[in-house]
């Protein structure tokens, strides 16, 4: 009896096991096998209990993260809504993208890029209230809905998820800082639904990435750059990939002689008959698409193409392409660069690299050493765009630059404006102590240029020499250019409007 019952015991604490089940029948029976015919049905039915809210919890919320997916945040702002409309209330949505993601999955690869989303998920959890949902709608983009809330505290929220924001985050031996643009949307205000709200919210955030203001509040008004970027987006891979692109040429001179130093290769985007996309449209997103190293590829072929060309004319100035900081970080960018070159035959000092002043000072010491790789190949580097941007000029002066452009904001009204034409001066002082060159951009009338030749400025560019013209105008303006019949001294200041009419020729 004893027996009996301490094995009853020994089945009841352990997990069952058929050994176990066929001894209890065959030496037992009766009330012992019931009683193991009972747990198992209570173990599975547990076991199934627990598969289905593993089940329910995955299908609602994001693997990497942990917080609820986007099926699940639709579900929390419909409830939202119901509630608000019951009781006179209000939501706020919140659309969060994160800034620089797409360089950090580029560069160090999507591991460490899904390290860092698991990172930001519990500061953002943290920031905001527990009863406001935090979601990940996918890639680096979340989403938080804010039951019961007006735009001010929706404004609060944006900024101390901005101020958390500044917190590197470490990763492996990396210490990353990682920016994020908030786009704000509003019930009753902006929509009253939740797909109105969300796409409204992208509008802001979009917004906010393009103004760079941290956050935004969604605004009508922006709608139409929302539905351009779209189309931008879509089309801006095709024509990258079917060569549709341009490249226009713009003369860079030395001020003292009027010889033609270098020229400027600038994009242009035909998109149509009537339509060009200048670069200020593009560019940007080309960028945070990630497109932009397919696009600097493109344009260093067909720059190096150019070259190998003109060479055959007789046409040896060098040329200057405009590179983003995140070709910079790309893996493998300088030895693609190296091997362009010995593609096409053209030696390293044919080129000049364009890095805007913010760009040089974006992850210094990854920066640096690339530049260092560029400047060993024998390729010039200059500092694109100077003066608007906050580089540090210790920083600066280990940069191995030889050419400074002052961005031509300083330089256009350098006449009128003393502020500017003391900025201008210092720079061009500034950079002729640290041993390099300097070429003011942005040089409308003979007048600037005149001024330019007085404070020791060495290179000008700019709508008064000539606008950037398409690779086929070059060779006749070289030649007006040397022939004299084009007289820098006397020429009329064009309007801003003609920028992409082609250079004039005097007498020509
Ligand atoms: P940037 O490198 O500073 O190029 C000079 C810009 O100033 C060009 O605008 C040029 O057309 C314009 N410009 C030249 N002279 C004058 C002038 O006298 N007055 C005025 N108002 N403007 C003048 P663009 O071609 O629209 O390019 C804008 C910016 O887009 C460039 O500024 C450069 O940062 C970027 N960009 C252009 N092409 C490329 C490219 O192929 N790759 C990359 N990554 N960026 C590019
Ligand atoms: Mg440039
Ligand atoms: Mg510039």
């Amino acid at each position: 009896m004893l027996g009996y019952c301490l094995f009853a015991a020994h089945l009841w604490r352990t997990d069952i096991r058929i050994i176990d089940t066929l001894l209890a029948f065959y030496f037992l029976a009766g009330g012992i096998f019931i009683m193991l015919v009972v747990k198992m049905s209570i173990a599975s039915m547990n076991n199934a209990k627990r598969i289905a809210s593993v089940e329910r919890h995955n299908a609602t919320h994001d693997e990497l993260t942990s917080l609820p997916n986007r099926g699940l945040l639709h579900t929390r702002i419909e409830h939202a809504l119901t509630h608000a409309k019951q009781t006179d209330g209000q939501v706020a949505v919140l659309l969060l993208d994160l800034d620089r993601f797409k360089e950090i999955n580029d560069t160090l690869g999507h591991h460490t890029g899904d390290l860092v989303l698991q990172q930001i998920a519990p500061r953002l959890r943290e920031t905001a209230r527990d009863s406001d949902t935090v979601a990940r709608l996918g890639g680096d983009e979340f989403c938080i809905i804010m039951p019961a809330t007006d735009l001010n505290a929706a404004g609060i929220l944006s900024e101390r998820i901005i101020e958390t924001m500044q917190h590197p985050i470490q990763v492996h031996q990396h210490t990353l800082k990682v920016g994020a643009s908030i786009g704000i949307s509003h019930y009753p205000r902006h929509a009253k639904d939740t797909d109105t709200l969300l796409r409204h919210a992208d509008v802001a955030m979009y917004t906010a990435k393009r103004k760079n203001t941290g956050y935004a509040v969604y605004d009508a008004e922006n709608d139409k750059y929302s539905l351009r970027r779209l189309q931008l987006t879509n089309e801006l891979e095709d024509a990258i990939k079917h060569d549709r692109l341009e490249l226009h040429y713009q003369p860079i001179i030395s001020i003292n002689d009027i010889q033609i130093l270098h020229i400027e290769a600038l994009a242009r985007w035909p998109r149509s008959n009537i339509e060009v996309v200048l670069p200020d449209d593009f560019i940007p997103i080309a960028e945070r698409s990630g497109l932009i190293h397919k696009l600097t590829r493109w344009v260093l072929n067909k720059a190096t193409r150019q070259l190998s060309e003109w060479g055959g004319l007789g046409i040896t100035c060098r040329i200057s392409i405009n590179i983003s900081s995140s070709d910079l970080q790309q893996p493998g960018f300088v030895e693609e660069v190296k091997e362009l070159l010995s593609k096409r035959r053209v030696t390293a000092d044919r080129l000049i690299f364009e890095i805007t002043e913010s760009s040089m000072m974006r992850d210094y010491e990854q920066t640096h050493t690339v530049l260092n790789k560029l400047h060993n190949l024998g390729i010039t580097l200059a500092i694109d765009d100077f003066g608007t941007g906050y580089s540090s000029l210790a920083h600066l002066k280990h940069l191995p630059t030889n050419l400074i452009k002052i961005d031509q904001s300083f330089v256009v009204d350098m006449t009128e404006d003393e502020n500017d034409a003391v900025i201008v001066r210092s720079t061009i002082d500034l950079a002729h102590n640290m041993g390099k060159k300097v070429v003011a951009e942005g040089v409308h009338s003979r007048e600037v240029m005149d001024i330019l030749e007085i404070l020791g400025c060495d290179m000008a560019q700019g709508f008064h020499i000539a606008r950037p013209m398409p690779a086929s105008e070059l060779p006749a303006w070289l030649s007006a250019l040397k022939e004299n019949r084009i007289d820098l001294r006397t020429r009329p200041v064009r309007r801003a409007e003609d920028n992409l009419q082609p250079a004039r020729l005097k007498n020509s």
